[in-house]
């Protein structure tokens, strides 16, 4: 599976000071004002592209699992319209891992099998095959580090040809 993004655009009105696209208040230079559309979709930065930054960046470090979980518990937190978003992650990641689904690692599916006795959150779908949806805190706090120390590093990374690549999913 490639991480379900809804388009709501939030996260490109909430970028970090940081970000060489905030124009000051938090949104990009490139989210056209009246469309809210990302004007450089196909050449935005590996940072607006979830599934590239996994597979880039943290593939090694992270599991697809706790990435996942820890992006749509963010675009939950930034859109109420995303607040579903969890748990259905989780769902679908517990279905592909048990049809054997490549997207997901041996790794992965031993740290989600572990987790299938978790506590899971109020989404309807997560009771249908308990689905873990709340993450470990420690588990949480230390994949989110590790998830911010090589997001700080993409922070000045401008729009160009490097994105021309594949997978797409984040922004809208
Ligand atoms: S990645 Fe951004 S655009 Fe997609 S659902 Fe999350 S907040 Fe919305
Ligand atoms: S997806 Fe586009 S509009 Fe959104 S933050 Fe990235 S470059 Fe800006």
């Amino acid at each position: 599976m490639d991480f379900p993004c809804t388009s709501c655009g939030r996260c490109c009105r909430q970028l970090p000071a940081a970000s060489v696209l905030n124009l000051g208040d938090g949104v990009c230079r490139h989210l056209d004002p009246a469309s809210q559309r990302c004007t450089v979709y196909v050449q935005r930065p590996l940072v607006c592209r979830v599934d590239d930054l996994y597979r880039q960046r943290l593939a090694g470090s992270i599991s697809k699992r706790v990435y996942y979980l820890l992006q749509a518990h963010a675009c939950a937190e930034m859109d109420a319209r995303n607040l579903a978003m969890p748990a259905e992650v989780a769902l679908q990641l517990t279905l592909e891992m048990r049809s054997g689904g490549s997207g997901v690692g041996a790794g992965t599916a031993v740290d989600m099998e572990a987790g299938l006795t978790e506590a899971v959150g109020g989404h309807p779908a997560a009771h249908r095959v308990g689905v873990p949806v709340r993450l470990d805190p420690d588990e949480a706090a230390e994949a989110m580090n590790k998830l911010m120390a090589v997001a700080a590093t993409l922070l000045e990374e401008p729009a160009g040809p490097q994105a021309a690549l594949p997978s797409a999913s984040m922004g809208v």
